[in-house]
């Protein structure tokens, strides 16, 4: 049986890998699918770390040795994806796809989010054919080309500054006037001479062929309809919580949530059900920034330490 198992190797997963592996715990396994540093490693630049100003390094540059560190305290990695977690009277079962179950005395789900459809016409099917939610893996497909990108937080500006060094020409398609995004990347947009922002915008129809996207049909404010002749769009309208783990077959949830499915923690990263917590991106309010997702990983493991000591 784990002392702790931690589902999700993010910022959030990884922290608290590191913390609970220093901090004593012997069999601590951190369960993530696919290469840890999660989604943080799409990003195309990272400035807001505190203590890493690297001018132009990626995402993936900056996850590149948490990691090691982890690892080099005894965390171990088990690249799996977890189905389901459920409480069988004092320990945790977590279903593993094809494998036995695993049993845990604690559980750290730190599983953070993904990308949002807008649900526009032609999107799902184009996926994968000109319709992307990652400019640093898919922007160099469109060299000097002209691109759409819709949403008006900070992950589309950002990333459609980034787009701007590869592609002739970004458009930022948003639904209001103002935007979402960070007063500084909205001033940097701006002074891209690249960038074109079409506000009071929205895409009505995602149109291609059996090549993939040919263009998008936009509509102004005053209804009228236009068409955008651009073989990719980027499509960053927000992010959806992984909670499925979580979920009973009747589809409630194990713990506590609110109306977004986000899990309610309390300050200490505690769940409503005893021995689980919540780290990151999952969690209700989270800033959704790598260094709070950190903190909330390193709270979490701090927190399972006493749980375990209290319970020896
Ligand atoms: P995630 O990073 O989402 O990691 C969750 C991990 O869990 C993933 O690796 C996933 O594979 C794994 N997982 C999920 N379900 C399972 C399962 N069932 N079994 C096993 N593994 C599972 N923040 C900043 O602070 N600064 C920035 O500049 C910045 N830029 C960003 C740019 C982009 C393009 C994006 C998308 C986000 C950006 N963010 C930025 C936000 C930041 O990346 C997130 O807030 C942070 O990564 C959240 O960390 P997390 O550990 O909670 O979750
Ligand atoms: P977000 O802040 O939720 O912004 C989503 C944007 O998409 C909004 O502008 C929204 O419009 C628009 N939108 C939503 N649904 C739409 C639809 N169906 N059609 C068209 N437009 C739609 O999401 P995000 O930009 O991915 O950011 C997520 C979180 O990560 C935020 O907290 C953000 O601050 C953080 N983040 C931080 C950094 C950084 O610190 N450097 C970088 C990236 C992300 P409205 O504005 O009209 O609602």
């Amino acid at each position: 049986m784990l002392d702790c198992a931690i589902i999700g190797g993010g910022p959030a997963g990884l922290t608290a890998g590191l913390y609970a592996s220093r901090g004593g715990l012997k069999d601590v396994v951190l369960f993530e699918r696919g290469m840890p540093g999660g989604q943080i490693t799409q990003s195309s630049e990272i400035e807001n770390y505190p203590g890493f100003y690297a001018h132009g390094k990626t995402g993936m540059d900056f996850m590149d040795t948490w990691q090691e560190q982890c690892f080099a305290f005894g965390l171990k990695h088990s690249m799996e994806e977890i189905t389901s977690v459920r409480k069988e009277g004092e320990h945790f079962v977590l279903e593993i796809a094809g494998k036995e179950p695993q049993l845990a005395k604690t559980v750290i789900v730190a599983t953070g989010s993904t990308p949002r459809r807008a649900g526009i016409k032609g999107e799902d099917e184009l996926f994968g054919k000109g319709v992307s939610t990652c400019a640093t893996c898919d922007g160099f497909f469109y060299k000097n080309k002209e691109v759409a990108v819709l949403g008006g937080g900070d992950t589309a500006l950002e990333e459609a500054h980034y787009l701007s060094n590869i592609c002739s020409k970004v458009y930022v398609i948003h639904r209001r006037d103002s935007f979402r995004a960070s007063p500084s990347t909205v001033d940097r947009v701006m002074r891209t001479p690249n960038i074109e922002l079409l506000t009071d915008t929205t895409v009505e129809e995602i149109k291609g062929d059996a090549m993939g996207v040919i263009g998008v049909t936009i509509k102004d404010k005053e209804g009228n309809l236009k068409e955008l002749e651009v073989p990719g769009i980027f499509v960053f309208v927000g992010q959806n919580v992984n909670n499925s783990i979580i979920k009973n077959k009747d589809d409630s949830f194990i713990c506590d949530t609110n109306k977004q499915g986000q899990v309610i923690v309390d300050l200490s990263m505690r769940t409503s059900l005893e021995g689980l917590y919540a780290a990151g991106d999952l969690r209700i309010e989270a800033p959704k920034q790598v260094v709070c997702a950190a903190g909330d990983g390193a709270t979490a493991a701090l927190q399972v330490i006493s749980y375990i000591q209290e319970q020896a």
